[in-house]
């Protein structure tokens, strides 16, 4: 409950429209902010209404202190909600305009850097104007990821552009384009570096760190492990170096698990069948975005992201 709402910008659009001119691309990503804030201000009056007309009684009660018997503060402290605006796709945005992903070239890395300060003193002067506390963050994405990438192959004039400028599968994706909206390709969720990249696990956090001071919340980085049993001396090594020498707020190390339905047996990989009982009726469980989740109730973009994932080797994570 630490936010109204969060609106969810398609950053590799806005660098479409405007075709490889800086200006051009800082001015449509204000743009899109500034209409986020109309949104927010529609949200903001509407929930205004149903707080003065008693309509929301659960986050508005009082609870008792179960032991002097007198009410309490508000559940849901409502005048410190803020407004979140997420960026989504910042690495297609840089790869179109400047023709090399943050992790190929240094200029195009600061470039991405310089966007992010750009939409972050914009959120501040948004936050000011309007007297209500706007967030930059970098949005979970578990379903905009990929929803973003299939509206722009979608649309007659940025499916030439992006089909060029996204992960996943694009050539199955343009066969059944038009079939289902379900397809396995995404934009990279927040300043992420594509999960596919083949780049080390240092490089990795050292691009992927640089974003953390920047914006307000939401942002993780990603250790994927491969199979194999963690060495826990490295794991803690790696741990510490991340907390330690890095700005990395939030990390999270993830392991594919497979788990077989019909003894309980979990392993650790994406695997076909119990190694154990041979069954193929197993579950796979991995990270969707912060969270561990059953990988049957992901979409296909996200499906294709774990498959892309570059994985660490566990028992070689001394820095
Ligand atoms: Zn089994």
């Amino acid at each position: 409950m630490g936010s109204w709402m969060v609106m969810s910008l398609n950053c590799p659009r806005a660098a479409y429209k405007a075709d490889h001119d800086d200006q051009k691309l800082i001015d449509e990503l204000k743009y899109l902010m500034n209409k986020s804030v109309e949104v927010f201000r529609v949200k903001k009056k509407w929930m205004d209404h149903l707080l003065a007309s008693n309509r929301i009684p659960f986050a508005a009660m009082t609870p008792r202190d179960p032991n002097t018997g007198e009410k309490g503060a508000i559940a849901v402290d409502f005048a410190a909600l803020v407004y979140t605006i997420g960026v989504v796709g910042i690495n297609e945005m840089v790869q179109y305009h400047t023709g090399k992903s943050m992790y190929e070239s240094p200029d195009s890395f600061k470039f991405a850097i310089r966007i992010m300060y750009e939409m972050k003193l914009h959120a501040q002067r948004l936050s000011q104007e309007n007297g209500i506390e706007i967030a930059l963050a970098r949005t979970p994405a578990e379903t905009t990821a990929q929803r973003f990438a299939v509206s722009d192959l979608l649309h007659p004039e940025y499916a030439g552009k992006a089909e060029n400028n996204m992960n996943g599968d694009v050539e199955l994706t343009k066969k059944e384009l038009g079939t289902t909206k379900d397809l396995p390709v995404y934009y990279t969720n927040g300043t992420h570096i594509p999960p596919g990249a083949d780049i080390s696990v240092i490089e990795r956090i050292n691009y992927e760190q640089t974003f953390f001071p920047i914006v307000d919340g939401g942002n993780i980085l990603h250790i994927w492990l491969g199979e194999g049993t963690p060495d826990p001396d490295g794991l803690q090594e790696m741990a510490m170096h991340i907390a330690k020498n890095t700005a990395t707020g939030y990390f999270a190390f993830t392991r594919d698990i497979t788990i077989c339905k019909d003894e309980g047996y979990v392993t650790s990989g994406i695997k076909d069948s119990c190694p154990k009982c041979g069954s193929e009726n197993i579950d796979h469980l991995s990270r969707i975005t912060g969270y561990l989740q059953s990988v049957d109730g992901w979409n296909a973009g996200k499906r294709q992201e774990l498959v892309d994932r570059t994985r660490a080797d566990p028992n070689n994570l001394k820095v």
